[in-house]
């Protein structure tokens, strides 16, 4: 049966069921398969055809024991999960026309209009799942710079063993952002408003962190995740990635690349993952937007905290990118304890330096950029008034402008597919600002959800970031 350790190392391994349900591991680190399961090009073969869901099935089970979920009951939740998404083939990936070897993964046809969705809904109806069958409840913490909230809050509306707590700072994401979480009359889904984080969502991060600390809390209170940190998310992550090769190649075993707007870096690790099990990846283009964590990373050697600055692309405007440290331990050969070091270093000089092997390692087979919100602002403008006339969210245009730039670094006729991950309804005002159509957005903008949540009230809980601790366990308990 394939179990579960801690990037640190401090734990003895558990099974899936536990590692979803306790979101951090222990002993303070990630959750991470005790190896990484192979495929076969004849797997690969015949899984070319399949649909979403047929695929999703079959990845998933290299994860997840049959013991722990049984298959049937695993493609009962599959099911359920992608259902809410309106396109039939739940990914789309379309050919763009120039430039040549271009193609785009629509992430964004889920409930919330992000690629968030992609993961959560399987992760809520999971839990569920589980918490029916233990008879236990749950109270979910969720901070979100944009889109993880509003996909958690969706994905938990009347579930009946879970109640739902998302936090959002203010200011730091949009107006369409907001309403997705605070309309939707759920008795299960609070959404609180918190004033005064400068740090945007990391000080939120912060909190929720320090809430997890005290263990007696975390039992009395059963406090859980769902942010990246979660494992089930990373791990259906990397079924795009497989479903946009198949779609993509001309035979199996072509080499393709990937470009993807990295935050927290869990697409990214999705997607190592994905190359580690044996898909054909020539690189990943890891597309930072002006908090460049990874990128500097490739430039200066270490992992660094900068201070937050907000940009048009602000759900990847993430100063840690933790699951990176998902990767640096597979990357340092499963070391947990050279980890657990990096980690403590980290927390508590803010930067770790990596030597020349090491980097070697990081670098291998991944490329970065870090693009400035003209250069997002051109790419959507170009890209629309192109011949696709296609709209770009500002975190897809992260991703193209990054494959822009880096392109001939991979080699003629190579394949790369650009991950877009939001809709761009949910971002109007960049949308308007950047093509300067007043008040007339074009079609592409528009979006029946969006335009159903302006009719609605909000319902919103508020606190300042100095009381937000208090506030939480003081509402949670009762
Ligand atoms: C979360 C998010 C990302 C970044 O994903 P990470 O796993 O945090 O790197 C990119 N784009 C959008 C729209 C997102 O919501």
């Amino acid at each position: 049966m394939l179990r579960y350790v801690s990037t640190r190392g401090g734990i003895s391994p558990v099974d899936f069921e536990t590692a979803v349900l306790q979101g951090f591991a222990a002993d303070g680190g990630m959750f991470v398969p005790q190896r990484i399961p192979k495929v076969s090009t004849q797997q690969l073969h015949e899984w070319s055809e399949s649909s979403f869901q047929e695929l999703a099935f079959e990845i998933l089970s290299l994860y997840i024991d049959r013991t722990v979920i049984p298959a049937e009951d695993l493609k009962k939740l599959i099911r359920s999960s992608m259902a809410p998404f309106t396109h039939p083939d739940i990914i789309p990936v379309i050919p763009m026309s120039s430039p040549a070897n271009r193609f785009a993964m629509e992430l964004f046809h889920g409930p919330t209009l992000s690629f968030k969705d992609v993961a959560m809904g399987f992760l809520i109806n999971t839990l569920e799942y589980f918490l029916e069958r233990k008879k236990q409840t749950v109270s979910l913490l969720i901070a979100t710079t944009g889109d993880t909230g509003p996909a958690a809050a969706h994905a938990s509306c009347g579930k009946k063993n879970i109640d739902c707590w998302v936090l959002f700072p203010r200011r730091f994401i949009t107006e369409e952002q907001q309403r997705q979480m605070t309309t939707l009359q759920a008795p299960n889904v609070h959404a609180v408003c918190v004033e005064n984080c400068p740090g945007g969502g990391d000080d939120l991060d912060v909190v929720i962190a320090r809430l997890f600390k005290d263990k007696t809390l975390v039992k009395k209170r059963h406090l859980s995740s769902v942010n990246s940190i979660n494992w089930c998310r990373v791990m259906f992550q990397s079924i795009h990635y497989f479903y946009g090769y198949f779609q993509v190649v001309d035979y199996i075993g072509e080499q393709i690349a990937y470009s993807v707007p990295t935050g927290a870096f869990g697409n990214l690790f999705a997607g190592y993952l994905a190359r580690e099990m044996g898909l054909p990846i020539q690189s990943f283009i890891c597309a930072n937007n002006q908090n460049a964590a990874i990128y500097r990373v490739h430039k200066t050697c270490s992992l660094s905290r900068e201070t937050l600055k907000q940009t048009a692309s602000n759900a990847i405007d993430i100063a840690v990118p933790y699951n990176f440290w998902r990767f640096l331990y597979f990357a340092s050969g499963c070391n947990g304890h050279t980890v657990q070091n990096w980690m403590e270093r980290y927390q508590l000089e803010g930067t770790v330096q990596f030597d020349q092997m090491m980097m070697a390692k990081i670098k291998n087979g991944f490329l970065s950029a870090s693009i400035s919100d003209d250069q997002v602002f051109s790419t959507i403008r170009k890209t629309f008034k192109g011949p696709d006339q296609y709209l770009l969210d500002p975190h897809g245009a992260v991703a193209v402008a990054a494959a822009d730039e880096l392109c001939h670094k991979l080699g003629d006729g190579v394949k790369i597919i650009s991950l877009l991950t939001a809709h761009p309804a949910k971002f109007p005002n960049i949308t308007r600002q950047v093509l300067k159509c007043g008040s007339v957005l074009p079609s592409q903008c528009i979006h029946a959800s969006i335009e159903a949540a302006k009719g609605l009230f909000q319902q919103v809980k508020l606190s300042d970031c100095s009381c937000l601790e208090s506030a939480l366990i003081n509402d949670i308990s009762s």
